[in-house]
């Protein structure tokens, strides 16, 4: 096979990819992530407090139809005090009545507690979002640093980038896959060349493995330790 084109490919490409990872490290692109991972913290703490207060609604709809039950069992046992027939039954109905107050005093402490904790959330949800308003616009503002640097960048590439895309189109499209796939993973270059018995990226002996695909010059496989294509010059 005939790999000239993606290997002229890969040098002036190998330029680009360096350009581009020394982008990814310029403090433009990183304060631009900082800022994102920022604002999805912040959505992250303002979502956890909105489940926090769905449950606080949730508790206390239980504790205003325990309050309801235990009004109906009141209002019972006050009626039923009309009729008292001995004393023993008089001292039944105390009991259950302290047993409401009891219950009364409770949910009143749930039912404060839910209160105050929703109004604390209430407060921290706001200064969330002045924050989350404030890394928004501190974001946008970095973005526009970014498409500046961006721009900077392409513009001084310009040259090997059109180079690129003409040499594009002369390389077979199974092999620019494989290519793109090792790119894309951050493994370049992606095509190298066999040193028998070993890979001379990885270092790896891979002569049992791709030895037999090896025989003549322009021959590809793919090393099994570190993915990449290795060829035979
Ligand atoms: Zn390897």
């Amino acid at each position: 096979m005939n790999i000239d084109k993606i290997l002229e490919y890969q040098t002036i490409d190998m330029k680009v990819y360096r350009i581009e990872r020394e982008f990814a490290k310029s403090p433009e692109v990183q304060k631009a992530v900082a800022l994102q991972n920022k604002k999805k913290a912040i959505t992250a703490s303002l979502l956890k407090l909105d489940k926090e207060a769905e449950t606080l609604f949730a508790d206390l709809e239980k504790a205003e139809a325990q309050i309801k039950e235990a009004a109906a069992a009141q209002d019972k046992a006050h009626f039923s005090m009309g009729s008292i027939a001995d004393l023993n039954a008089a001292d039944n109905v105390e009991k259950a009545l302290n047993g409401y107050l009891e219950a009364f005093g409770n949910l009143e402490k749930e039912i404060k507690r839910i209160f105050k904790r929703l109004s604390d959330i209430k407060n921290e949800a706001r200064k969330l979002l002045e924050q989350g308003n404030a890394a928004n616009n501190d974001y946008k503002a970095s973005l526009a640093d970014y498409e500046r640097k961006s721009q900077e960048i392409k513009q001084s590439m310009q040259g090997q980038i059109a180079r690129l895309s003409e040499l594009r189109k002369e390389i077979d499209e199974a092999i620019f896959r494989r290519y793109k796939l090792c790119r894309d993973n951050k493994k370049m270059p992606a095509f190298v060349p066999y040193d028998a018995p070993n890979c001379t990226a990885c270092g790896m002996n891979i002569s049992p493995e791709v030895g037999d695909k090896l025989k003549n010059s322009g021959d590809v496989a793919e090393c099994p330790s570190c993915r990449r294509i290795v060829y035979l010059k």
